[in-house]
């Protein structure tokens, strides 16, 4: 697998209804992350400066579960220009932290967060507002696209991460050993 000139492979991150907990994990990989350099070229993601996701990405890492439209969007996106995607850490894999909120009304829960006046709607509520319009429920990632690998976890471990990449480099299946699943 590579798509650049340099034969690394073009790995993105993206960050959506997460709390940085999974990109801190990836982080993690601490003196990895420089035989990884050798191998890879970041090219999206919140230690990138690229604001627009790129074409022909070879693996992108999402964090977060999906809970607004503007995350939506970015998760179709993603699908469309990247071959492999994984699901990095529970919230993605399960809706996890993010989905505590479903099954409280959207309205209530907005209005409890943004106190308004006058009959206004709290934004958030409708398409067009100042912050994108949430989902009626905050969704894991593969009930919005479909997703390649899981890589459950919160976080999952520096470990798991780099096992996974590893593998992905190689055009091997990841495979999750006894362990490497950790919570909290
Ligand atoms: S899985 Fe855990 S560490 Fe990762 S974004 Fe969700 S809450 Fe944070």
């Amino acid at each position: 697998m590579s798509s650049t000139p340099s034969g690394k492979i073009r790995l993105a991150t993206v960050w959506l209804s997460g709390c940085s907990g999974c990109h801190m994990s990836f982080l993690d990989l601490d003196e990895q992350l420089l035989e990884l350099n050798e191998h890879i070229q970041l090219v999206h993601g919140p230690l990138v400066d690229r604001k627009d996701f790129p074409p022909e990405v070879d693996v992108v890492l999402v964090e977060g579960a999906v809970n607004n439209e503007e995350q939506k969007e970015m998760a179709g996106i993603l699908r469309e220009q990247s071959r492999i995607v994984v699901a990095l850490g529970d919230c993605a894999v399960t809706g996890n932290v993010p989905a505590m909120r479903n099954g409280l009304p959207v309205k209530n829960l907005l209005e409890s967060v943004y106190p308004v006046e006058g009959g206004h709607e709290p934004p958030g509520l409708s398409s067009g507002s100042e912050v994108p319009r949430l989902l009626p429920a905050a969704l894991p990632l593969h009930a919005v696209v479909p997703v390649d690998v899981f890589l459950p976890g919160c976080p999952p471990h520096a470990r798991t991460i780099g096992s996974a990449l590893k593998a992905l480099l190689k055009g091997e299946r990841v495979v999750l050993e006894q362990g490497m699943c950790r919570f909290g």
